[in-house]
């Protein structure tokens, strides 16, 4: 699918990056007129699409309401609205569905191919990109920019130069680096005089002191509320999805509480306290402990979890309650049932840092929002050079937020790039 150009040749738009922000960019921009030539370094477009909601990619979330759809982003949340309006959950759902990927809505509003995945994902956007007759160069490396005055005059690539009228970069962040994020944009849009906001793993599973976390490896826990604590005070509090990694803990709401836990490491230790039977007072569970050991009275406390603990827990929650295993249930006492009763309802355990860039789902920071025109994704140092997707200082939680950030600026930059050039003819 890739189209034969020559070095020299001169493009309306030049868009850097084929992940789902390029693509889309690329795509809109040719569709409206543009002649467009994407450049990847990969051998292919969308390697990070591929390992997206672990193969079954989570294209966007079911909140339908901009307002709504950016309160998750917080304070940067309202510069994507524009960006919203021009391309919403609505249109991202017709877009894949019109091309024949039927969608599905699962827990938390998350957006998923019902059938197949990631794959088909990939497959559409490069049918996409194809179909609207951009100019596609892949195994290309963009080495840097070429900058006169406040405009970009030609991009060095490992291929030779490209000349455009305008540049779209959409580099992605720094997160994977086996997928091609290494960060590039970032030094190009600094070396322009845009202002960088610290890019930082977000997103990332989190690694603890406690090491027989791998013994429960296999188990996902639903229904959990962790809640993060630094002396004592609350950091950030989740209620949902989460399992317990070789070294630590990951899932949905670990994820989604690991900046503020990252930013609290910063001034201190923090505690993850795992609320595993949250959906009953801390009363109710001990009255619930007092049957279960009332009923069982004669029997050793080895058997007294089974019906509340799935099995693979029991043998370390009976180390961590220093219970005697072989005690019998009618004598465990007051004090000792406490101390099981806070291992379910509050069980305490020491982060020691996160996973890095390495897992990090995502690159929080990047070029900041205050040097670009978010009404048409423009710098606002370069005339002629636009921004799309994960390069810029905007990032949410998981659920298909980040995606349809990629969708939407990726759309409005394109379109608006293209645009542009037709105003000044
Ligand atoms: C494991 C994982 C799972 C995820 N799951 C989800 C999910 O289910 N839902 C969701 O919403 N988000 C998810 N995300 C986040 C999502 O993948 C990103 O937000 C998205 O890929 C960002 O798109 P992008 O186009 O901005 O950048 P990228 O996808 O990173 O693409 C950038 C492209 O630019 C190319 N490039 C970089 N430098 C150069 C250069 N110098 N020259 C030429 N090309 C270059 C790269 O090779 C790459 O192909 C996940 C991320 C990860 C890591």
């Amino acid at each position: 699918m890739e189209n034969s150009q020559l070095p020299g040749q001169r493009y309306d738009l030049i868009v850097v990056g084929g992940g789902p922000a390029g693509m889309f960019a690329a795509g809109f921009a040719a569709q409206n007129g543009a002649r467009v030539l994407l450049l990847e370094k990969n051998r292919r477009c969308g390697a990070k699409v591929l390992i997206t909601g672990k193969g079954r990619c989570n294209l966007t979330n079911s909140e339908t309401d901009p307002l709504r759809f950016v309160e998750p982003f917080g304070r940067q949340g309202k510069a994507l609205l524009t960006a919203l309006y021009a391309f919403g959950v609505e249109d991202t759902i017709d877009f894949f569905e019109q091309r024949g990927l039927k969608l599905q809505t699962e827990r938390g509003g998350r957006v998923f191919p019902a059938k197949g995945g990631a794959k088909d994902v990939q497959k559409l956007l490069q049918r996409f990109v194809q179909d609207a007759g951009v100019e596609l160069l892949c195994d290309c490396r963009v080495k840097r920019l070429q900058i006169d005055a406040d405009r970009i005059s030609a991009i060095e690539t490992d291929r030779g130069p490209f000349v455009a009228d305008r540049y779209l970069l959409a580099t992605g962040g720094l997160s994977y680096p086996e997928t091609g994020c290494t960060g590039d944009g970032y030094a190009w849009a600094e070396d322009c005089g845009h202002k960088l906001v610290e890019p930082q793993a977000a997103l990332m599973p989190l690694t603890l002191a406690e090491d027989w976390t791998g013994e429960w490896c296999e188990l996902n826990l639903k229904n959990v509320k962790v809640t993060a604590k630094r002396n004592g005070k609350q950091l950030a509090e989740r209620f949902g999805e989460a399992f317990f990694t070789r070294n630590g803990i990951g899932g949905p709401i670990i994820l989604d509480m690991s900046r503020e836990v990252r930013d609290g490491l910063k001034k201190g230790p923090v505690t993850l306290h795992l609320d595993l039977k949250s959906a009953v007072t801390a009363e109710l569970f001990d009255k619930r402990l007092q049957r279960e050991f009332s009923e069982l009275s004669n029997k050793d406390f080895r058997n007294a979890l089974g019906k509340l603990l799935p099995k693979t827990m029991i043998p370390r929650f009976i180390e961590l309650s220093e219970i005697d295993p072989y005690k019998k249930c009618h004598s465990i006492s007051k004090v000792e049932r406490k101390k099981l009763l806070d291992l379910f309802k509050n069980l305490t355990l020491q982060v020691t840092g996160h996973e890095g860039l390495k897992k990090a789902i995502i690159t929080s920071g990047g070029v900041s929002l205050k040097d670009i025109d978010m009404r048409s994704m423009r710098s606002k140092k370069i005339t002629n050079l636009y921004f799309a997707g994960e390069l810029i200082d905007l990032d949410g939680p998981t659920g298909g937020f980040n995606l349809q950030v990629c969708w939407s600026t990726g759309y409005l930059a394109g379109i608006s790039a293209a645009q542009a050039l037709t105003d000044c003819y």
